[in-house]
């Protein structure tokens, strides 16, 4: 994305961003918005993580920039802009990281210079002033030396809190789903000293990964994947098999001492607007528990309520059928003949492994699915930022997540469809032998590929691991540009007319909206209120706008008071928490969180 220049231009490049933060901070001190949104190009965007406004947002043109600063300049007096490292010019435009201070807090940040004014700027919120993380010269002794009687030990006190918290203290946060999302803002809120339970359903810890289909490995290579505070070794495998992210994630929960309650199922949660606080009926260990958290967070997974379509005639079907979330894996099916309703990721994977365990497999593809090959998509994509090559090069996990996020979702297609469209051309053999056996591409509306695919709607596509091969050379059979009209005691019938055989169907038909959950755990009243999760309004397909600017009610105020909503890949997972616990911590402390630009609803699922 940018180079290294010679000292001379890289001197340069420093000067014009310390002479831009100069005038910038001058403006804000004088309160004067319309001069420090004058320093934006027209068209320049200013995204900001919680520094400003509280909220995970996108100003858009200095207008939308003047008005924000208008309404939040006078609580977060933000001072003390300074370059962080020496900048980097290419292509026209100057880049580097930039530290600043609030009345709040710290923050970093990144900003794009394009002739000389500012194209875009990110301000992240690190840490709040009085509640920095211990860590480093700061870290606890451990041990307290000396003599005291009755000393409680490490292993004591951690089990007297175990045992006190949810039972004669309550919990400033509840997270609701102890997968890694839940467990990586857990770890963060616990650096905080945020009171906080995990509740999951399962009996331990990264059972939602054991409990996947076995064949399943991650699709994200390695680097992508980390969680907070604690990266993986650098033995570590690039793809994870999903059993060993398990084991990660039990390991994970233990160490960064976080209070799990596993085989505790979330009931009902009511919000007590009185007490200002959460009602919550849980079961745990088959023993009703209700507890009061004043922050509750659903960390219950973005692919977790199955889409299950209803196909006339499914209640007669004689053989077996599940969703994809439920498939144990192909070893029960050895030369039985399985459909499979779908053509995403989970789909592709289940055909695979179906076929690897000697099942006559056929994939049912009611509409275009994006292919991107793994190793093109690792080396074109990812490869810059997340590589053993970007590693060495000093691209930490921070700073990969930090460009990421400096990208305005709004012209972040812009630099994707470059990027699909030399995959095209690459695997240009794959995708025609893939079209001759019928099966429907897409490159998404815009030809910007997958990772805009998976922002929007968060489905379309599949990472080719190995299942394309087999549709392309018909070892998996394909049923294209047909749908399901009926099923029958013993068979799939298709739009077309065709009738499959079949003893086993699989429905990889996806996973429906976060606010599902709301629905579930809380009530249709506050679902709708919140509205559909996830999505950018792009008007593309699956992602029906008005633009929002932002994925809606991820990690930020959503409009139901004290209600969360925490997910993503683990990349997002990883770099968000962070933003949300500080958001819960600073609420925790009283420090004053006036939201900026609080989302409308458009959508209610
Ligand atoms: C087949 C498949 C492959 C995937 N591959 C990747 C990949 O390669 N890389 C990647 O980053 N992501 C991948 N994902 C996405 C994956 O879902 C997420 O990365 C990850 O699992 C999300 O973690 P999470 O903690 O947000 O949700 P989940 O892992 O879904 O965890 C949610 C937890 O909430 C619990 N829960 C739900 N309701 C309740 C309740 N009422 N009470 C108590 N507990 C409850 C569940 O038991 C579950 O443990 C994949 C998903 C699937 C389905």
């Amino acid at each position: 994305m940018s180079i290294t220049l010679d000292r001379p231009e890289t001197d340069l490049a420093s000067n014009a961003i310390t002479d831009w933060l100069r005038k910038f901070e001058a403006a804000l001190t004088a309160g004067n918005s319309a001069a420090a949104s004058a320093l934006f190009v027209e068209d320049g965007f200013w995204r900001d993580l919680i520094a400003f406004t509280w909220n995970i947002a996108t100003q858009e043109g200095s207008g939308e920039i003047a008005k924000m600063l208008d309404a939040t300049l006078p609580g977060i007096q933000p001072h003390h802009w300074r370059l962080a490292e020496p900048a980097e010019a290419a292509d026209g435009i100057i880049s580097g990281w930039i530290t600043f201070e609030t009345a709040a807090g710290r923050g970093f940040g990144h900003l794009r210079l394009r002739d000389g004014l500012a194209w875009t700027l990110l301000t992240t919120l690190t840490e709040l002033k009085g509640f920095e993380e211990k860590r480093g010269p700061t870290r606890e002794p451990g041990a307290a030396h000396g003599v005291e009687r009755d000393r409680k030990s490490w292993l004591e006190r951690r089990q007297a809190e175990a045992a006190e918290l949810g039972v004669t203290t309550q919990p400033y946060v509840l997270i609701v789903g102890g997968g890694q999302g839940g467990l990586g803002l857990g770890a963060r809120l616990r650096r905080l000293g945020v009171p906080t339970i995990i509740a999951d359903k399962h009996p331990r810890p990264g059972d939602q990964w054991r409990s996947r289909y076995k064949s399943l490995c991650l699709h994200d290579p390695v680097w992508y994947d980390h969680m907070p505070y604690l990266p993986f070794p650098d033995h570590w495998p690039v793809f994870s098999p999903k059993d060993k992210i398990g084991d990660w994630l039990e390991m994970y929960a233990k160490v960064m001492e976080l209070n799990c309650w596993n085989s505790t199922t979330c009931d009902h949660a009511e919000w007590d607007e009185a007490a200002k606080e959460w009602v919550v009926q849980l079961t745990r260990d088959g023993k009703p528990v209700t507890l009061r958290p004043k922050q509750l967070v659903l960390a219950t997974g973005m692919s977790a309520i199955p889409n299950l379509p209803k196909y006339p005639g499914a209640e007669t079907f004689q053989g077996e059928q599940h969703h994809s979330s439920a498939h144990p894996g192909g070893d029960a099916y050895r030369g039985k003949k399985c459909v499979v309703i779908g053509s995403n990721n989970s789909a592709h994977d289940i055909c695979a492994d179906l076929w690897e365990h000697g099942a006559e497999v056929t994939m049912v593809q009611r509409s275009s699915t994006h292919i991107a090959r793994s190793d093109t998509l690792m080396e074109l994509a990812l490869g810059g930022l997340y590589s053993e090559a970007a590693v060495a090069a000093g691209i930490t996990t921070d700073k990969a997540d930090l460009i990421f996020a400096s990208i305005p979702f709004r012209i972040m297609h812009e630099f994707q469809i470059p990027v699909y469209a030399e995959m095209k051309r690459r695997d240009a053999d794959l995708y025609e032998r893939l079209e001759k056996a019928g099966f429907m591409l897409d490159f998404g509306d815009d030809g910007s590929g997958l990772f805009m695919k998976y922002l929007r709607r968060g489905s379309g596509y599949y990472i080719d691991v190995g299942a394309s091969e087999l549709i392309a050379n018909g070892s998996v059979k394909l049923k294209s540009r047909v749908d399901v009209t009926e099923i029958r005691p013993h068979s799939v019938l298709l739009s077309d007319g065709t009738e499959l055989p079949a003893d086993l169907i699989v429905y990889a038909t996806g996973y429906g909206s976060m606010n599902g959950w709301a629905a579930k755990l809380i009530s249709q009243e506050v679902a709708d209120k919140v509205g559909k999760c996830w999505g950018l309004g792009s008007a593309t397909t699956k992602d029906p706008g008005p633009w929002e600017g932002e994925l809606r009610n991820m990690w930020k105020p959503t409009n139901q008071e004290a209600l969360w909503f925490h997910g993503g890949n683990l990349h997002q997972s990883r770099h968000y928490s962070r933003y949300l616990a500080l958001q819960l911590k600073a609420r925790m402390e009283g420090i004053e969180t006036p939201v900026y630009g609080l989302a409308e609803v458009h959508h209610t699922s």
